[in-house]
């Protein structure tokens, strides 16, 4: 019997976009009342904010620097 509690979110998709800049999103902030999508660089100027009420962050910024290369993440 395992004691892990294990979501599968949805994985983001390149329909998945930002909801400040339409870029394709990277991280899935979700809130008490709906969820947001942030692209990484607004994943990162936002991150002070959401993370105050968000219930669940869902980063996969990770990937975005898998598929485009270490530079793309630190890209303005
Ligand atoms: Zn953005």
């Amino acid at each position: 019997m395992t004691g892990t509690i294990e979501t599968t979110p949805t994985p983001l998709t390149a329909a998945d976009r930002c909801d400040r800049c339409g870029a394709q999103a990277y991280v899935r902030v979700l809130l008490p009342v709906g969820e947001l999508l942030f692209c990484a660089h607004h994943a990162r100027e936002h991150a002070p904010k959401y993370a105050e009420v968000a219930t669940s962050v869902q980063d996969e910024t990770d990937r975005l620097l898998a598929e485009h290369g270490a530079g793309a993440g630190a890209a303005r």
